[in-house]
């Protein structure tokens, strides 16, 4: 059983052997986060402990297990908010002790690329383009187990910058969704910067773009222009996917690589999803391309379980005195 609080999803999830998804509960908390524009962490850990429970038996009784069919229990101890996880982290250790089980430690951003395990088995080495709410990472995987970050964004995450944009354009948080349909009815006509883009690194910025972006309405606005909403999400989009896909290509040409994952909340972007295949297709056509399902891009509790089982095989355990990390790195498995 894997359990997910990082943030705003509480997640409750039962797994076979990190590759099976026997039932994978996620209640969010979205509608309590929006009236403030972002998540209040406070106000997470109380829906938290509210939904726990709930979370766990739901995710039992789904998969048709009590904790006596259970190997292991997992849990997100990092990165995410410190009090959003200790409430997944006491249920877990909780349910451990009760049932006699051990505990497994699980680092998030393990789990956003591991989601990839549970719609394909993986090949290594490969690259995962890791791209959410608070990060944007170029992830060099050797094997199973081993992450060396190749580069990442120098400021804001692309899902930070959605989020951010969205507010100006008035759309309730998390606006990354919105933005992509959006981006869908409109056409790149605003030529906005591709940050870094030709630069010899595998970094990202994106606080240039979204400055770009509020002075260009600031500035209509002021003038008592009409700017075309569609119009504006798709030239942001376009900027967006562009940079990702062209230095994602450029560290898979770089590294000797079989697979590329697409993980996190902005692998759910629809324009990402069809220029990275499209590209790939063109300038890679041996790499096999993964991006998870957009229920398993978000945060889940699957994700977790699917990390947890490298873990489980090379006996790394956590006693009861695991503790919250709230900016976890990744650690080799
Ligand atoms: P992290 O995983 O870095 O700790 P997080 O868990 O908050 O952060 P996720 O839940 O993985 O982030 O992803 C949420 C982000 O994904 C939000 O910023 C949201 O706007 C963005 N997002 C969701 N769907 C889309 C989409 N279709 N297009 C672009 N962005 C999207
Ligand atoms: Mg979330
Ligand atoms: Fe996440």
């Amino acid at each position: 059983m894997a359990i997910e609080s990082s943030c705003d999803e509480t997640s409750v999830a039962v797994i076979e052997n990190g590759e099976k998804i026997l039932s994978n509960i996620v209640a969010s908390q979205i509608n309590s986060h929006k009236r403030f524009g972002g998540v209040v962490p406070e106000v997470a850990s109380r829906h938290h402990v509210e939904q726990i429970t709930i979370c766990i038996e739901e995710a039992l009784s789904e998969a048709q297990v009590t904790g006596n069919d259970l190997r292991a229990v997992a849990v997100t101890y990092g990165p995410g908010l410190v009090g959003a996880l200790l409430i997944g982290l006491s249920a877990a250790k909780a349910f451990a002790w009760a049932n006699g089980l051990p505990l497994i430690p699980v680092n998030h951003m393990a789990g956003h690329i591991y989601a990839a395990r549970l719609v394909e088995p993986l090949e290594f080495p490969l690259m995962a383009l890791l791209v959410s709410g608070g990060h944007t990472e170029l992830v060099y995987m050797a094997e199973d187990g081993s992450f060396e970050i190749i580069g990442e964004t120098r400021d804001d995450a692309a899902g930070e910058a959605y989020d951010k944009v969205g507010r100006v354009l008035g759309l309730s948080y998390p606006s990354g969704k919105e933005i992509d349909h959006l981006a869908h009815q409109g056409e790149d006509t605003y030529n906005f910067p591709r940050a870094m883009i030709k630069e010899d690194n595998f970094d990202f910025s994106f606080s240039g773009l979204k400055s770009a972006f509020i002075n260009l309405t600031h500035n209509a606005e002021q003038r008592g222009e009409a700017l075309d909403h569609n119009n504006l999400a798709a030239s942001f989009q376009a900027s967006v996917v562009e940079v990702l896909v062209t230095k994602t290509i450029k560290a898979c040409k770089a590294y000797p690589v079989k697979q590329l994952i697409v993980a996190g909340g902005v692998a759910a972007n629809q324009g990402l999803r069809e220029k990275m295949s499209a590209t790939i297709q063109i300038e890679l056509p041996d790499l096999k391309l993964i991006v998870p399902p957009l229920r398993l891009c978000g945060d889940n509790a699957a994700m977790i379980g699917a990390a947890a089982h490298v873990e489980l095989q090379k006996h790394h355990l956590a006693g009861m005195s695991l503790n919250a990390n709230p900016s976890l790195a990744f650690q080799h498995i």
